[in-house]
């Protein structure tokens, strides 16, 4: 494809949500991409993702929109609950118009990943099951050898590989720095739906512990999740088998159906556990290396924007390398200049998450219940809404149209 950035070999390591957005755009406007993934083949899991703002008017520029629309799930509202099942409070989506905390698009983070996959696969080079060893970065281009031995050389190397990118350690030093802790753990799998639940989200709380599960593929099955407040992780983020043992732990002896769906976290397809950590850094790029999404600016989940700053940025990285071609260090500064003040805004939303999704005292939670049980009546509850949704759409997207070739 013919465009500014032909000519120009560029890796990503990565291939989530920020990794094959990134790969489209740079494609489109005539780079020759490679995305290497660590994992054998794209990764399953991962919660409902809420699409709004300006996330999804990046999806629509993508002209991905139907394809988005045809694999989001349907949710009506949410419930936190007693230990009998019997409702303390309840959110409805129209109570809100699909504005508020229950958005008109929300898709399963894996089918979000799985719909870039497949609109990127015909025109960019995917390499699963292998990732950077090492990275040389010299003036003319970066030396990459990879863990299976190939050694390549690439014009620019962009991580996307998460909020534990091992790109950012090889390039920029080692990780705990760049690591804000939030103080609240979470963890998701997939479980059966065995309340036959419908487009429906239950959400039951303990003092500092929370389990909910909420109805997805056609009420087929359910996305389990386990929320708990402790410190600053003491295990390694790559031993899953760890993981789940600390899962089990803080999850021991919870009411409800919690039983029911902790007995599923072993057998699960697609567990996923991290602690909630935002990262901050000075800069997003050292020479020819940049980092995108989670990697550079993770905002925790807390936020729920993570795949919305994923899309963004990778837009606006890939735009602006696009608009210079010849000057990736120009590009990357201005990619940063246009993106870092949103994402203050954004990170901001964390403050009071955790707490709010798992009290620490049995005081905390009726108050949380009776404060969500009233919300519906109050009058002009939108308001209510309206700071988190100008946030959402608080970045202006820029017009990239003349640097990109219209999609084949
Ligand atoms: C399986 C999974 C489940 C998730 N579940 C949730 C969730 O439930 N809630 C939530 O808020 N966020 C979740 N996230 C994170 C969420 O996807 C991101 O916050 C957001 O979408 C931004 O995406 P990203 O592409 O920047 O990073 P991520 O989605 O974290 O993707 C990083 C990708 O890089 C790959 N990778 C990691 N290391 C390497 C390496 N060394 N070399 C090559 N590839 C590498 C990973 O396998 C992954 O595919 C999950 C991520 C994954 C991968």
């Amino acid at each position: 494809m013919r465009g500014p950035l032909e000519g120009c070999c560029i890796l990503v390591s990565g291939a989530s949500i920020a990794g094959p957005a990134l790969a489209y755009w740079l494609h489109r406007s005539g780079a020759r991409v490679t995305v290497v993934e660590k994992a054998p083949e794209l990764r399953p899991g991962g919660q409902l993702v809420d699409l709004r703002g300006v996330g999804r008017s990046v999806v629509a520029r993508m002209g991905l929109d139907e394809r988005v629309r045809a694999a989001a799930e349907a949710n009506y509202g949410l419930s936190f609950v007693d230990g009998r099942n019997r409702p303390r409070g309840t959110l409805r989506a129209e109570d809100f118009g699909g504005d508020g905390p229950i958005a008109e698009i929300e898709i399963l983070r894996g089918e979000l990943s799985r719909v870039i996959h497949e609109a990127t696969a015909a025109d960019v080079d995917y390499l699963f099951g292998d990732h950077i060893a090492a990275l040389e970065d010299r003036s003319d281009g970066v030396d990459v050898t990879f863990a299976s031995g190939d050694v390549r050389t690439f014009d620019l190397v962009v991580g996307a590989d998460g909020a534990h990118s091992e790109t950012r350690r090889l390039a920029m030093g080692e990780d705990a720095a760049h690591l804000a802790h939030l103080d609240t753990y979470l963890a998701f799998w997939t479980a059966q739906n065995h309340l036959g639940i419908e487009d429906w989200t239950y959400i039951y709380s303990e003092p500092g512990r929370t389990m909910g599960m909420r109805a997805i593929l056609d009420n087929s099955r359910v996305m389990a999740f386990l929320s708990f407040r402790g410190g600053p992780p003491a295990y390694d983020h790559r031993d899953v088998a760890t993981q789940k043992r600390i899962v089990h732990a803080r999850a021991a002896g919870m009411g409800w159906e919690c039983a029911q769906l902790l007995a599923q976290v072993d057998t699960a397809p697609d567990f996923w556990f991290d602690s909630c950590a935002q990262v901050r850094l000075d800069s997003w790029s050292r020479g020819r290396v940049a980092l995108v999404g989670d990697a550079a600016y993770c905002s925790s989940p807390l936020t729920g924007h993570g795949a919305t700053i994923a899309l963004v940025g990778a837009y606006v990285l890939a735009g602006e390398l696009a608009a210079g071609p010849d000057d990736h260090r120009a590009a990357f500064e201005r990619y940063e200049e246009r993106l870092r003040r949103w994402l203050v805004d954004v990170h901001g939303l964390a403050a009071g998450q955790g707490q709010m999704m798992t009290p620490e005292s049995g005081s905390g939670i009726a108050l949380r219940n009776n404060l969500v049980r009233l919300a519906r009546y109050v009058p002009g509850k939108s308001l209510l809404m309206r700071s988190q949704m100008r946030i959402s759409n608080g970045f202006e997207l820029p017009d990239y149209s003349v640097s990109t070739v219209p999609a084949g």
